[in-house]
């Protein structure tokens, strides 16, 4: 008789255990499920404007929980680039490819380069709960707006137009070729900002910065 109770009894507790499991399976599924997708982010603004500057500035707040997104670029590599830090550098034809194979969540031509942006590396990220940054241009974020709902866009923009022409200088990584049209595309850009939920002055660097910061904590 009490060998039956003991064996009932190992039975019973052996059962509540797998019930426990069962139900903090359960449970944590619907965490996973519950998760808030991450934001998605874009940042554009003229190039010279310092939208790298101030995309390394917010990567140190690890509390914006912020991810960035490398984009893939048929441009030439920089002195000091990596690949795959700053860009996947690719031939025009591995370019076309990824276009034709649908792999972008957008893509654009920027004074002779095309650059783009891969979707799936963007979609993972925001399913886990990051909130995912894109440095992209004005055409490229036109694109993601009527794609998708719910973006967090930001316009950098430059004191002046001669303001820009100077800070490309000073950065010396280009000709005065490319300068200059780099500060003609500016111009055309600056007429994009209205399609912006945020327009941001970077005269002060740490202004700029904490600005956006503000921004992303509110959509959080
Ligand atoms: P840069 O050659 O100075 O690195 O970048 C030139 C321009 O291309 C910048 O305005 C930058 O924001 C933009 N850009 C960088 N990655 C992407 C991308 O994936 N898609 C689009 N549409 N533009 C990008």
């Amino acid at each position: 008789m009490k060998t039956i109770i003991k064996k009932n009894s190992i039975k019973l507790k052996f059962k509540l255990c797998n019930w426990n499991a069962s139900y903090f399976l359960i449970k944590l599924n619907r965490m996973e499920n519950n998760k808030k997708k991450g934001l998605l982010l874009i940042m554009s603004g003229p190039s010279g404007v310092g939208k790298g500057t101030v995309r390394e500035k917010l990567m140190e707040d690890k509390s914006l929980n912020l991810f960035y997104s490398v984009s893939m670029t048929t441009r030439n590599m920089r002195p000091g680039e990596v690949n795959g830090r700053e860009y996947y550098f690719v031939t025009k034809e591995d370019f076309m490819k990824q276009v034709a194979d649908d792999n972008l969540l957008e893509w654009a031509e920027y004074v002779g380069n095309c650059y783009g942006t891969p979707r799936d590396k963007v979609e993972a990220m925001r399913n886990e709960g990051k909130n995912v940054l894109l440095e992209i241009d004005v055409k490229g974020a036109e694109n993601v707006f009527k794609k998708v709902p719910d973006v967090v866009s930001i316009f950098i923009a430059p004191p002046s137009v001669e303001e820009l022409r100077n800070r490309l200088r000073g950065r010396g990584t280009e000709s005065e070729e490319v300068i200059n049209n780099r500060v003609n595309a500016a111009a055309k850009e600056l007429e994009y900002k209205a399609l912006y939920k945020h327009v941001v002055i970077n005269d002060k660097l740490e202004d700029a910065v904490e600005e956006i910061r503000q921004i992303i904590k509110r959509g959080m």
